[in-house]
């Protein structure tokens, strides 16, 4: 076992201490066998979250509902989730009630995909009822039971197959891509919080790309937010080497290849409840990649678009199939020489404007402040007081 278990091996021991059941599940376990990095080890036991409270002092109530509570053990919090099945399922997404159980198999059954339906106890004993571990070393992604049951019941499932096809670089079993594209339809069930975070590991994935192409292949595509009517570019993804981008520039990639102008890319963000300061810098990203179909970089443009600039390049390369970093080293340098960065670093205030004219308040002191900027980044004046007051006065006498 490594690190990351041997450190939360004392917590399964004191569920255990209590007379319940515990094992290491889903993902970390998983992620263990593959040789991955672990992010979060994730607990099951047979213990109900009341139970799991008695035996912890530091707990926290995350979401007592479906029978997760985490506790925090020397400094680090655990997830600990009771045995439960998912008797009925109502809608096509999660049921509405949880049944606690004391199996540990039925638990594992309820699960997902076969590789994330394993446990395994302290002593790195695998419990793995379903040959997840034989899915794993094939890299196959197939539901535990049938397909187009396990969609039925809860149709996120469909895209996590996906977004594991781009995590992992798995392939998805032939009845579990077929169900995919059979039940496409029930994904409208789905809430859009749950679709966009299953659908930005998707995008951070390393076989992104043809994930989005299987994305328009099934028509799951046109049951995710406004992404009906781009199957032919979805498709045409596959076709771009984006190794190397972040998430947000993959956003800002689609509604390039989707050629979305302004208005619609802020709606289609939207639409997918992405966060207003992330649709922003999304949007600030492409606006900088027009820009650049049109003109090259110089000071000021370079200075508007501060940390944008190098996203819409790297954009624009993988877009105009040029190597992702492509002409990045002159841009940094070439930013890296402005002598301001950001407005605040003006030596100049609207103050200063109204005391050296005599003037009120308005609209003409912010065409100021952009003259003085603009100057002063073409190399045209220095950033300091005395030369802009004495610039920007004889300005004002011509
Ligand atoms: P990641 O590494 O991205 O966290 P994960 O496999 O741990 O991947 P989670 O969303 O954290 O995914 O879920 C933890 C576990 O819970 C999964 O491994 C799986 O066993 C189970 N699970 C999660 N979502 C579902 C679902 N919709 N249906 C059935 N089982 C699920
Ligand atoms: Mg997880």
């Amino acid at each position: 076992m490594n690190e990351a278990f041997l450190k939360a091996v004392p917590v399964l021991e004191k569920i255990e201490a209590a007379g319940y059941e515990a094992y290491f599940v889903g993902g970390s376990v998983r992620d263990y066998i593959l040789g991955k990095k672990i992010a979060d080890v994730d607990i099951a036991a047979s213990a109900t979250p009341e139970e799991v409270k008695t035996i912890f002092s530091k707990t926290l109530d995350v979401g007592i509902e479906h029978g997760t509570v985490v506790v925090l053990y020397n400094g680090v919090p655990y997830e600990i989730t009771t045995f439960r099945t998912e008797a009925e399922y109502l809608d096509f997404r999660r049921p509405s009630e949880v049944q606690f159980i004391r199996s540990l198999e039925e638990d594992l059954k309820r699960r997902d995909f076969t590789m994330n339906a394993i446990a395994m106890d302290k002593e790195g004993q695998l419990i793995d009822p379903f040959n997840g571990r034989g899915a794993i070393e094939e890299k196959i992604i197939c539901t535990v039971g049938h397909p187009a049951e396990r969609f039925t019941e809860d149709a996120l499932r469909m895209m996590r197959a996906v977004r594991f096809f781009s995590q992992l670089a798995f392939e998805i079993e032939k009845t579990t891509y077929d169900a995919l594209a059979f039940l496409a339809h029930l994904l409208e069930n789905i809430a859009v919080e749950r679709k966009l975070a299953e659908f930005e590991k998707l995008l951070a994935g390393i076989c992104r790309m043809k994930a989005l192409k299987i994305i328009g292949k099934t028509g799951l595509f046109n049951h995710l937010p406004q992404m009906s009517g781009f199957q032919k570019e979805l498709m045409s993804a596959a076709e771009y080497n984006a190794a190397g981008l972040t998430v947000e520039e993959m956003w800002a990639f689609l509604a390039c290849i989707f050629k979305l102008d302004e208005s619609q890319a802020g709606a289609f963000f939207k639409s997918w409840k992405l966060p207003v300061k992330k649709t922003k810098k999304i949007l600030s990203i492409i606006k900088w990649i027009r820009y650049r179909d049109k003109s090259k970089w110089d000071a000021y443009s370079l200075y508007q678009a501060g940390s944008s600039s190098l996203n819409a390049e790297r954009v624009r390369n993988v877009i105009v199939n040029e190597d992702l970093s492509k002409g990045t080293d002159i841009l940094m340098s070439q930013y890296k020489s402005l002598p301001i960065k950001e407005r605040s670093e003006l030596q100049l205030t609207g103050d200063n404007l109204m005391d050296w004219f005599g003037k009120p308040p308005g609209p003409w002191i912010k065409a100021e402040i952009e003259k003085t900027e603009k100057a002063v980044l073409q190399g045209e004046l220095n950033n300091s007081i005395e030369s802009i007051r004495e610039w920007l006065i004889k300005c004002n006498q011509k």
